[in-house]
């Protein structure tokens, strides 16, 4: 097990990491997911000892890790920079880590072939860093970390520089190859379907700040606040900005911006009960597109007025973008409704579509049917 207890990085005033605890179970592929800047590459370089932390504590099955030198800790890691060897063709760059731990050389050339093969860098063996692109030298680096045994796996955006297509095999063949090894991967992304889909657990940081650390549904569908929410799911979820109303004599959240045509919408009751306890100073429904729906006349169950605003065909589907007051919200309708801008449409946004936000944190979340989070899709669907 690999435990994080309170570890604080700062540089000067700059806290890059802020008192993070995690709990990393063993074979356990862990994802670190978060913009620019949110100390993911932090993270990794303190597991590995490349840098220390300012505070906080780094176990490994129990032992203490802070006063062990990086090499003694049996990690392997992928920088974000690659760092190979320019002067070593890609046959020795891959074999240098085996190699270094005194593996006799038939070994080392079945252990290279087998990680070029998964790889698909068989053909560029023999070539020098400098003259491959960097997608190529990307898999060389990933290949340099992954070809021999450790206890842990440190993966530094391992394949963000490779194609769409490339990335999207090469996602299923590193999920294969950190299930066989059976070891600790901590990988660092900050493409959310990668992470969704590679990931046991997924931890997203930003500025520092855990935000949440769970399984990709947990993150999907129970977003702990509204930066988790707004950072997984394409498109992005649409936010509407309310405040607590009564409406025929209920609680209801009346949509900012619509008091001269007052907009009001539902609220279930235990989302009412801690409304009217905790008052939350600001108070925002997020809906994903996929969760809600548009029809071209009101129901009980379709009762948002929106006007059309922009129309996105995407062949099997369209996405509508329609206006909630001032609000923008994106809907996935079923293509054929041949909708056009400026069309009135009614959205069925209630308790069992939306995410409820109190000051920025999760109060509730969809009490509807849960479509499976968009894990195996690849980029752009
Ligand atoms: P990420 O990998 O998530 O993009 P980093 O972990 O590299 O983010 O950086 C987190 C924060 O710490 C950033 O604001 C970055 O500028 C700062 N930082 C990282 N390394 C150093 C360093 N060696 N000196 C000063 N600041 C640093
Ligand atoms: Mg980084």
């Amino acid at each position: 097990m690999l435990e994080l207890r309170a570890v604080t990085k700062k540089y000067g005033h700059k806290t890059a990491l802020n008192a993070l605890s995690l709990d990393i179970q063993p074979a356990e592929f862990v994802v670190i997911f978060g913009p620019a800047g949110a100390g993911k590459s932090t993270t990794l370089n303190l597991i590995a000892g490349i840098t220390d932390p300012t505070s906080g504590e780094i176990m490994l099955n129990g032992h203490p890790m802070n006063r062990v030198a990086p090499e003694n800790r049996n990690m392997s890691m992928v920088f974000e920079n690659y760092a190979l060897y320019s002067h070593l063709s890609v046959f020795e760059n891959l074999a240098f880590p085996l190699r270094a731990r005194g593996m006799g050389t038939p070994e080392v050339k079945q252990k290279v072939a087998e990680i070029a093969t998964i790889l698909q860098i068989t053909p560029f063996l023999e070539r020098k860093p400098g003259f491959l692109s960097g997608g190529q030298r990307q898999r060389v680096a990933l290949g340099r970390a992954l070809v021999r045994d450790a206890d842990v796996y440190l993966l530094d955006e391992p394949i963000s520089h490779l194609d769409a297509k490339l990335r999207h095999r090469m996602r299923g063949e590193l999920k294969a190859l950190c299930q066989r090894k059976e070891a600790i991967v901590v990988h660092v992304t900050h493409d959310y379907r990668e992470a969704m889909s590679l990931s046991h657990r997924m931890v997203v940081i930003n500025k520092g700040h855990l935000m949440q650390f769970g399984t990709p549904d947990e993150i999907y569908h129970t977003p702990a606040n509204e930066f988790v929410a707004s950072f997984v799911g394409e498109p992005p979820m649409s936010f509407i900005d309310t405040r607590y109303a009564q409406y025929q004599g209920r609680v209801a959240l009346l949509v900012s911006g619509t008091e001269t045509q007052p907009v009001h919408l539902p609220v279930n009751g235990q989302a009412a009960e801690f409304l009217g306890r905790a008052q939350p100073k600001t108070l925002r429904v997020g809906v994903r597109a996929s969760d809600i729906s548009i029809e071209r006349s009101a129901s009980a169950k379709h009762d948002i007025p929106a006007e059309v605003y922009v129309v996105e065909t995407l062949g099997h589907r369209d996405i509508i973008t329609v206006k909630i007051g001032a609000h923008l919200v994106k809907v996935v309708a079923a293509p054929g409704m041949n909708l056009h801008v400026k069309d009135t449409v009614w959205v069925n946004i209630g308790p069992e579509t939306y995410h409820l936000f109190g000051d920025e944190k999760a109060i509730a979340h969809p009490t509807g049917k849960r479509k499976p989070a968009p894990v195996a899709a690849p980029e752009g669907v």
